[in-house]
């Protein structure tokens, strides 16, 4: 007999949409305050199609909330000299308060040396070397977009997370390593789980909170959530299923109704990341004009 779906539907797209409408009260008050509009710049270089639709989508939802968006595309062929000549002139830019290189690179170029020569106060998407030794630290950093966005959807379902387990299924730097430090921060017991994790069920089974990151669609199976877990699920895989392409996450969606929530996908981090990148933009401007806000859409 099928059990009854009772896991609540965290509503990723529905947060997201008012964090942003908050951020635009943000923008408005920074602009009223200074005469300046935060500025988001993103440089993508080459040709890649699903590169292409997230940068068109990140300079729309930037114009949408009252900010200015400047978008540099270069060709493939860019040289690595070239690529670092416009990020010295965005850093010094006063107009622009973050910037973003839209990745993959093209393999010619080093992306680690790229990322690293954003002007740190400036890097949105907080891949820069400093700011993920700030976030190891617990000092002031810029966070990634992602793990910034699932640690919202927690705190809004779980309040305050001191003691839980939560175990984080995939350890890239861009989802699984910031989101361990910001679940150890908030003084979760965190467990990483990777391709060489001996026994990645056994470990998941026992979390309170489980955020999975891997890439491999619905790999975690119902009896791998514990009874009551809140399941986060980055994810996002295109299959092909009863003759039909739709995507899917990382979590086998309806074998996990005995959880207390989870984020669907479509619809539940994935917006998160535009609307983080944006409030890290606004978060930037702040800090460069040493600014508080009356009611913030997010604390810094
Ligand atoms: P990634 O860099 O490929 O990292 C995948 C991680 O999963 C690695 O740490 C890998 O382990 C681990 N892994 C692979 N197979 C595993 C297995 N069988 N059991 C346990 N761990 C395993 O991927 P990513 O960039 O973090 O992205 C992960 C997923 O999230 C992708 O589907 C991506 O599209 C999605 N994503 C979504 C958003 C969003 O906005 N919603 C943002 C970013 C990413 P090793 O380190 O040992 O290789």
């Amino acid at each position: 007999m099928n059990q009854p779906f009772l896991a609540e539907r965290i509503d990723g797209k529905g947060f997201a949409a008012d964090l942003v409408e908050r951020l635009r009260d943000d923008v408005d008050e920074l602009r009223a305050r200074t005469g300046h509009t935060p500025g988001l710049a993103v440089v993508l270089v080459g040709e890649d199609p699903a590169s292409a639709v997230y940068v068109g989508a990140k300079h729309r939802q930037t114009v949408a909330v009252g900010m200015q968006s400047f978008v540099h595309r270069l060709p493939a062929q860019t040289c690595q000299d070239q690529l670092m000549a416009l990020l010295d002139q965005l850093n010094a830019d006063p107009e622009v308060n973050g910037i973003l290189v839209q990745l993959p690179l093209p393999a010619h170029l080093d992306a680690n040396a790229v990322i690293n020569a954003i002007d740190p106060n400036k890097d949105v998407d907080g891949f820069h070397i400093l700011n993920a030794g700030r976030l190891a630290t617990g000092q002031d950093a810029l966070v990634p977009c992602t793990p910034l966005g699932c640690l919202m959807l927690l705190k809004d379902r779980l309040g305050n997370l001191a003691g839980l387990n939560a175990v984080v299924v995939g350890k890239s730097n861009i989802v699984g390593k910031p989101m361990a430090q910001l679940l150890m921060a908030e003084n979760c017991t965190v467990s990483v789980a990777h391709s060489k994790t001996a026994d990645v069920p056994a470990l998941c089974r026992g979390a309170d909170i489980l955020v999975v990151a891997v890439g491999r669609a619905e790999l975690v199976r119902g009896d791998w959530i514990k009874p009551g877990a809140v399941v986060i699920d980055v994810g996002i895989n295109r299959i092909e299923r009863d003759g039909r392409s739709r995507i899917v996450g990382d979590v086998a969606f309806d074998e996990a109704g005995h959880a207390a929530a989870i984020t669907p996908v479509p619809g539940g981090v994935g917006p998160m990341t535009i609307a983080c990148l944006l409030a890290n933009t606004v978060t930037a401007f702040q800090r460069q004009h040493h600014l508080a806000l009356q009611k913030a859409a997010v604390a810094v």
